[in-house]
């Protein structure tokens, strides 16, 4: 490493994307800096489910998910217009047959020790403040302030990956903007203490949620996922459609808990957390995904699926690939020749999800946001386990 540089490369945000990139890089002999601006343990909103391919992104950096804190679920619990229906995750030999749940608090702190046992250097409380560019506009590295510091420090690195997430402050500062064709989701969750499904083993989802004030379907689902901890996470969100204006989640949540049988124990004096509520950027929203040293994972390049709203898995697997890439750039000289490599990052996100998420940002559009789930989960569907089956694979993005 040429001696002006702080590390081989530098990553900016230590959630699931920016700890995932800096697992594959460690552990591929790359000297890694990971900056996050907060302290572990720390909170961040979600609803904490993880279905099959993001599990896989889980065992694939060796995380052990049979120790203590980890829920498997086995598929998932279908509501909506009076009807249910179990669903289990398809086995399909690429993929695990399980999904599952583990709170943002412990699972994001768990991931960035693995990043450092995997030979990572993690700087906490680190908050980058921008990037720093040559003279040709390329990023070679950051600023940032340390807790107890206005002092900016500067760290330098050929590569730069930023793993901020929706708020994509260091894309931003480069003036790479959100393209505003993408959709834009918001969800609010809060935790609840119960033991009603201490032996439950599926995710809840409701396609059939009002909204409050309107009446008219909310854009999107609610969900309650049981965690390991004796809690479950219960939430909703939705793509609020241009017209129609955004719904009022927490009056709909109010709305939709009273409504859901007394024996859950899901009131006030259950709850175990505030309900907070945060943006979902989805659909690609940032392309391609690599410019002049910058390369952006996981939310920061909206990386949330227009289908369901995950975006643990797909935030894991990109962080993956751009891993691969980065590694193999690092061997090639500074020139032409390493960009050519850096390029095909997008490529390979393009060649895995173009597809998916070009179809659903249109069924996003077209449906989600003016429906909601509803029209999918009707009677004649709901009565065939299999066009659910089928139904399951796509929105998982389980079948390629
Ligand atoms: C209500 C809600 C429910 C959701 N439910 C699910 C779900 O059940 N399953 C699922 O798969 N997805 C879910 N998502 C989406 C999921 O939370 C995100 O897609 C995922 O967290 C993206 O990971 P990330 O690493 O890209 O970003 P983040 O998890 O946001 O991590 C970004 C990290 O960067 C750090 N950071 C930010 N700015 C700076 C800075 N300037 N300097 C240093 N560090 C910085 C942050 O502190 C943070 O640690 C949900 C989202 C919401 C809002």
């Amino acid at each position: 490493m040429a001696a002006e540089y702080d590390a081989q490369v530098l990553v900016i945000g230590a959630g699931p994307a920016g700890s995932s990139a800096a697992v594959h890089l460690a552990r591929a002999g790359v000297d890694v800096l990971l900056l996050e601006k907060d302290a572990f343990p720390r909170d961040k909103v979600c609803g904490d489910g993880l279905t099959p391919r993001g599990v896989h992104q889980l065992l694939r950096m060796g995380i052990d998910t049979t120790t203590p804190g980890w829920r498997r679920s086995r598929g998932m619990r279908l509501y909506c217009d009076g009807r249910q229906m179990d669903v289990e995750w398809p086995t399909i030999g690429r993929y695990p047959d399980f999904g599952l749940t583990r709170s943002r608090h412990d699972f994001d702190e768990l991931l960035a020790n693995h990043a450092q046992a995997s030979g990572a250097r993690l700087l906490t409380e680190t908050k980058v403040t921008g990037p720093v560019t040559d003279t040709t506009g390329r990023v070679v590295g950051v600023t940032a302030t340390s807790r107890g510091s206005d002092e900016p420090v500067t760290y330098r690195a050929p590569i730069v990956i930023a793993a901020d997430g929706a708020s994509a402050r260091t894309a931003l500062a480069t003036g790479w903007q959100r393209d505003p064709r993408t959709p834009l989701a918001t969800a609010a969750r809060r935790y609840y203490r119960t033991d009603a499904f201490a032996k439950d083993e599926l995710l809840h989802l409701w396609a059939d949620l009002s909204c409050a004030g309107t009446g008219g379907t909310l854009p999107g689902y609610g969900w309650l996922f049981p965690l390991a901890d004796g809690r479950v996470n219960l939430g909703l969100g939705g793509v609020p459609h241009h017209q129609h204006g955004n719904t009022d989640l927490r009056a709909t949540f109010r709305q939709w808990i009273s409504r859901l049988p007394a024996h859950w124990n899901l009131d006030e004096t259950t709850e175990d957390s505030p309900l907070r509520s945060a943006a979902l950027p989805m659909g690609l929203n940032r392309r391609p995904q690599y410019r002049r040293g910058l390369l952006l994972i996981g939310d920061s390049a909206g990386m949330v699926s227009p289908w369901t709203g995950e975006g643990i898995g797909q935030a894991m697997e990109a962080a993956a690939i751009a891993a691969d890439t980065v590694t193999l750039a690092l061997t090639r000289t500074p020139g032409p020749g390493r960009e050519q490599v850096l390029r095909n990052y997008p490529n390979e996100v393009d060649r895995r999800w173009n597809r998916y998420y070009k179809l659903g940002n249109t069924v996003a559009e077209q449906v989600f946001s003016r429906f909601g789930y509803r029209p999918l989960l009707n009677r004649h569907l709901m009565n065939s386990p299999a066009a659910v089956g089928v139904l399951t694979r796509l929105f998982a993005h389980l079948s390629s």
